[in-house]
């Protein structure tokens, strides 16, 4: 039996030539298909995805702390507790009567509750003095949720 050794002996050589071949027509080919390609317009659109993270309401206070916040609707006097806050920090515009204001009792400062409601949203400080608002919300002393 001398297949073996003859595969071994002549086959191996003749293999190797082989494949060698082998990839050099292979890569002649890929070397067309890459020209063919360069004429191929590169799909390079411009996919800029601007991940906006926004902190949406989870930095500021939840819902229900702004809402325990004292309420004051002007009146046509636009009496005030303290009559040099006219103006609304937030808006810089000055209370008209009949204007839904909001309190914040830490600091007894007040805004336009609509405002200082998208304020607090986003924010836990007082716009005017920075003060830190505590996000836990405070057990409401008397609900008026009676029906
Ligand atoms: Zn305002
Ligand atoms: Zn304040």
């Amino acid at each position: 039996m001398k297949i073996s050794e003859v595969t071994f002996g002549t086959g191996l050589p003749a293999l190797f030539l082989l494949i060698c071949l082998a990839i050099y027509t292979r890569k002649k080919v890929n070397d067309h298909a890459q020209i063919q390609q360069q004429n191929h317009v590169p799909d390079d659109i411009l996919t800029t995805t601007i991940a906006q993270q926004l902190p949406v309401s989870a930095m500021g206070l939840d819902k229900l702390t702004i809402e325990s916040y004292p309420m004051t609707v002007l009146g046509e006097s636009k009496r005030l507790p303290k009559p040099c806050d006219a103006t609304c920090a937030i808006c810089l515009s000055e209370y008209k009567p009949s204007e839904t204001l909001r309190t914040i009792p830490e600091c007894n400062h007040y805004f336009h509750s609509d405002c200082i409601d998208e304020w607090l949203q986003l924010n836990t400080t007082c716009p005017v003095c920075r003060n830190l608002q505590e996000s836990t919300t405070p057990i409401p002393s008397s609900t008026s949720l009676n029906t």
